[in-house]
């Protein structure tokens, strides 16, 4: 789908996220819904983004996003393909996540349970199924960032280790908890690309550290395990 124009188009920043001297490796869930855009978003930042569908192809990535799409067949493709404890794994070895819509909903309890939030399919109702409104994202300057909803969840309950991001009409719309990071709209729909600059900082973090602070990793870290 192309690119809606955002409040702030053409506002993205030149490519500035390439940690070293090689670009950040994305990896972008490629079983369904708008891969497309996500991977187009994240070169643009100067990113090297690449579809993931297999395992062996979580190897040698920075990070990886989950796109939004359909919850229920993203599940499956997950099932069927044998990522969940892949992903489990990558986690919680410290790489960042980005979860989109149907990928916030992934990620939540319900499905792969990285991320400690309760979420609700569809929530905002058959009659604004998708809607476009302004959010204020911390730490992403005063300015709002034009969020476009398509059938969208909202975050119904979130736990202690969860920082919420930015809310929508009271409901938590971004959150994140340690290298997992989610929004219930689509913003790779518009040029403003801020949280995509945010999670490409966050890999980058990951790349340059080796690992994350224990604080900021999602579940227990290595040294963290009770022996
Ligand atoms: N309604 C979809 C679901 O529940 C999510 C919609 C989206 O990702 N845009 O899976």
């Amino acid at each position: 789908m192309a690119g809606r124009s955002g409040g702030r188009a053409e506002a993205t920043p030149p490519p500035s996220h390439n940690a070293g001297e090689r670009a950040l490796r994305i990896g972008v869930l490629a079983i369904q819904g708008d891969f497309g855009a996500h991977r187009h978003a994240l070169a643009r930042l100067g990113a090297e983004a690449v579809e993931i569908r297999r395992p062996q192809e979580l190897d040698g990535l920075d990070g990886l996003v989950i796109p939004g799409g359909e919850s229920t067949t993203i599940r499956m493709g997950l099932e069927t393909y044998a990522l969940e404890q892949p992903l489990r794994d990558f986690v919680s070895g410290g790489r960042p996540v980005f979860g989109t819509c149907a990928g916030l909903i992934v990620l939540g309890r319900a499905h792969l349970g990285l991320i400690d939030i309760e979420t609700k399919r569809n929530a905002y109702g058959r009659q604004v199924r998708s809607f476009e409104s302004d959010v204020v994202v911390e730490g992403l300057g005063d300015e709002s960032l034009r969020a476009v909803f398509i059938r969208g969840p909202w975050i119904e309950a979130v736990g202690g280790d969860v920082e919420v991001l930015a809310e929508l009409d009271g409901r938590p719309v971004v959150a994140r908890q340690g290298n997992v990071l989610v929004a219930a709209f689509h913003p790779e729909l518009t040029d403003d690309l801020r949280l995509h600059a945010s999670f490409l900082a966050l890999a980058g973090a990951e790349q340059n550290n080796g690992r994350l602070p224990a604080s900021r990793r999602s579940g227990p870290g290595k040294d963290e395990v009770p022996a």
